[in-house]
């Protein structure tokens, strides 16, 4: 299975590829989480990526396409993987299919999750993520057993640069003129499937499993 998710941000991307990565055993290749573990850790990329990331822009093309491109030749995404996050433009998404061909593969399916534009505001102003382990909770819909503490691992909450009012504006206006248009892009090959992302974190799970179903 090769797979893709895609939706708006706040869509509920991260928090679905966390199931689905485990019941599927499915290699997890989040642009997002790449750009900000590369951060953490004081790489260059990761202090390049962090100028567009804190502005709510999009990372260069050029350099998004070259860290997937590592990313998959390794052997654990030989199979199965889940791309969340990425391609994000058409530019990328043509990169995407080059890297895959040569590879002698392709995606199996595309699952876009749909949401309102009000839960989206409201989903990425009450995100909260773990610094440790990158879990990722809600103050209001899924908060944690004790404050500001990670259920999983211990570790502290915080909340993300770019999940602030303005950056998020910016993030939404750039997914309706950059993302949007990948939906007809995949639409097109038949791989496409929409889910209702304004049910519970649960019902979206099995619409997702059965669109799975119905495509592969
Ligand atoms: P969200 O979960 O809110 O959709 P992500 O964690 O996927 O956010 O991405 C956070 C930020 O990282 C994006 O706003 C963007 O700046 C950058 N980013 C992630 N993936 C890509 C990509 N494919 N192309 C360009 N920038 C990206
Ligand atoms: P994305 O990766 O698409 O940006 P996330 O999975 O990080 O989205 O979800 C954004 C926020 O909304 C998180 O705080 C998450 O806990 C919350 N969330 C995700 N899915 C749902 C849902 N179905 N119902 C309520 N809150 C949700
Ligand atoms: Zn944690």
């Amino acid at each position: 299975m090769k797979i893709l998710l895609m939706g708006p941000p706040g869509a509920g991307k991260g928090s679905q590829s966390e199931r689905l990565v485990k019941d599927f055993d499915l290699t997890s290749i989040s642009t997002g989480e790449m750009f900000r573990e590369a951060y953490k850790n004081g790489e260059p990329l990761g202090i390049e990526a962090m100028k567009y990331i804190e502005r709510g822009e999009l990372v260069d093309d050029d350099i998004t396409n070259e860290i997937v491109c590592k990313r998959l030749l390794r052997k654990d995404a030989e199979r199965c993987f889940l791309l969340d996050g990425y391609p994000r433009t058409v530019k990328q998404a043509e990169a995407l299919d080059d890297m895959l061909e040569k590879m002698n593969s392709r995606l199996t399916a595309v699952i876009n999750i749909t949401v309102d534009k009000v839960a989206i505001l409201e989903r990425m102003i009450g995100r909260r993520v773990c610094k440790r382990c990158s879990a990722t909770y809600h103050l209001s819909f899924k908060p944690t057993k004790v404050d500001g503490i990670c259920d999983k691992c211990g570790g502290e909450l915080y909340q993300r640069e770019d999940d602030q009012l303005e950056s998020v504006r910016n993030r939404l206006n750039i997914y309706e003129t950059k993302t949007n248009p990948l939906i007809n892009y995949y639409d097109n090959r038949g791989i496409l499937r929409n889910v209702d992302g304004m049910q519970s974190f649960n019902a979206v799970y099995e619409d997702i499993k059965h669109a799975l179903e119905d495509i592969t």
